[in-house]
């Protein structure tokens, strides 16, 4: 194997940084392809949390070269921040360890506010992370962006950046009454990031083309999850970016095909932000006061996920909502990214609930369906559960070679694994970094 994509198949926060962080110590390169630092990955180092927001994962390994390509929203403020955390902790960003493509659209302080007032006053707020990521995107399909490379004019930036955000200043000031940033002081903190920024900008299309052509490993690192695809999830509840791996090949410029596509799913369900969420447990902290009460056969199942898996987006602290796995939306992230193995995270989590269920199909209409379509209103379906044998206590008991699924647990994942056809191939049980258990290779070890 040469190249592997790792997607998430739910709503985000999956846990795919543990997932990339592991297995970029078996590759060449980790490249980001879409989203921006909206993306929290969580990293456990030495017993530490690290989270990565806009950094590949893998820039925690001495031999991996991250790449950020130009389907990125960069924001070269939580860039310089990151850099700088990172640093702190001991952890070398360099040039010859980083490469940054100076097409990345960047995200500017109009964008961040837009989002924010969009969030705050909008019928259509969606509940973004008001990173100004989906505003920077808007820019990029109107062709108004400012690209990283610009940000290296200095003197040509100021009349450049008034020239592009005139219309969110309009937007700013007269639909969302807020007085737009200063674009000249704007500019001048844009060109003072823009030298930091500097000496990691590189040819990424090349830097990748070349690593393919020299049969160097490549992995490249989804953020969000195919659920919240601009053109897969559940929109308008959607991120602005292609999560899935579609976004491969158009923000990064994998030549030909991918030898594999990993799949990372938590063994539950959660999700953060607005949206349809067919299995959804009424009671965790982030739930959305409409979720069906007769979800949960055991009262307070909901909040039991949500303090065992310590259920808070990475990025914004917000709770997250939680539920139970569900398969039709597993074998629908399958078919739209083409999964060819799956990664279960947080098995742990499920120990000791007192019930257990899957989602194994939808009503729909009066109908049994047992895969979504982009169409479809998920709000308009109804989860038709599976009850399954709760785990106990101890789901992870010592084996001969090291931690073994305890006998009800290997029902729980040969149940995903007949449902969705596809291989589970890692199972993670905890946060460390040890906590993981590899059921095949990738990478070739
Ligand atoms: P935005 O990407 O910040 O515009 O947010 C759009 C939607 O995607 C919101 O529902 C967010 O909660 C969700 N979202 C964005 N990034 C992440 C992430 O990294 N994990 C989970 N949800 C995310």
């Amino acid at each position: 194997m040469r190249s592997l994509a790792v997607v998430g198949a739910q709503w985000g926060d999956e846990g795919k940084g543990k997932i990339t962080d592991l297995l970029a110590g078996r590759c060449d390169l980790v490249v980001r392809y879409q989203g921006g630092a909206n993306a929290g990955h969580t990293v456990v180092l030495d017993g530490e949390e690290a989270v990565l927001h806009l950094v590949p994962s893998g820039i925690l390994h001495d031999d991996c070269l991250s790449v950020i390509a130009h389907g990125v929203v960069f924001d070269p403020r939580a860039f310089s921040e990151e850099v700088r955390a990172l640093r702190s902790r001991g952890v070398a960003v360099r040039p010859g360890k980083l490469a940054v493509s100076p097409n990345c659209p960047v995200i500017t302080a109009h964008d961040r506010l837009l989002d924010e007032r969009r969030e705050d006053r909008d019928p259509l707020a969606v509940g973004s992370t008001r990173r100004g990521v989906g505003p920077a995107y808007e820019a990029k399909a109107g062709r108004r962006a400012l690209r990283v490379g610009d940000l290296l004019d200095a003197r040509a930036l100021p009349d450049l950046l008034r020239e592009r955000v005139r219309e969110k200043e309009c937007l700013l000031r007269h639909l969302y009454g807020a007085e737009p940033p200063d674009p000249g002081e704007e500019a001048l903190e844009l060109a003072r990031l823009g030298e930091e920024a500097a000496p990691f900008l590189a040819d990424t299309f090349d830097v990748l083309d070349r690593a393919a052509r020299e049969g160097r490993k490549v992995l490249y690192e989804g953020a969000q999850g195919v659920l919240l695809d601009v053109d897969y999830g559940s929109w308008p509840f959607v991120t602005s970016s292609s999560p899935s791996v579609g976004g491969v090949y158009t923000g990064a410029g994998h030549p030909g095909r991918l030898d594999g596509v990993l799949g990372v799913a938590k063994a539950y369900a959660t999700r953060v932000g607005l949206g349809p969420f067919p299995t959804e447990l009424p009671d965790a902290p982030g739930a959305d006061p409409g979720a069906d009460p007769g979800a949960d056969p055991g009262a307070g199942l909901g909040r039991a996920l949500a303090d065992r898996g310590r259920e808070r987006g990475a990025t914004t602290g917000r709770p997250r909502r939680c539920g139970w796995l569900d398969l039709p939306l597993l074998r629908y992230a399958a078919a739209v990214s083409g999964i060819t193995c799956l990664a279960l995270t947080k098995t742990d989590v499920l120990a000791g609930l007192p019930a257990l269920r899957v989602c194994r199909a939808y009503r729909h209409k009066g109908r049994e369906i047992d895969r979504p379509w982009p169409s479809l209103d998920l709000s308009q379906t109804e989860p038709v559960y599976e009850d399954m044998e709760p785990l106990g206590d101890d789901p992870w008991r010592d084996g001969r070679d090291g931690p073994e699924p305890s006998p009800a647990l290997a029902r729980y994942v040969k149940a995903v694994e007949d449902a969705t056809g596809l291989p589970v191939g890692i199972l993670s049980h905890g946060p460390g970094r040890d906590d993981v258990v590899f059921k095949r290779r990738f990478f070739d070890a």
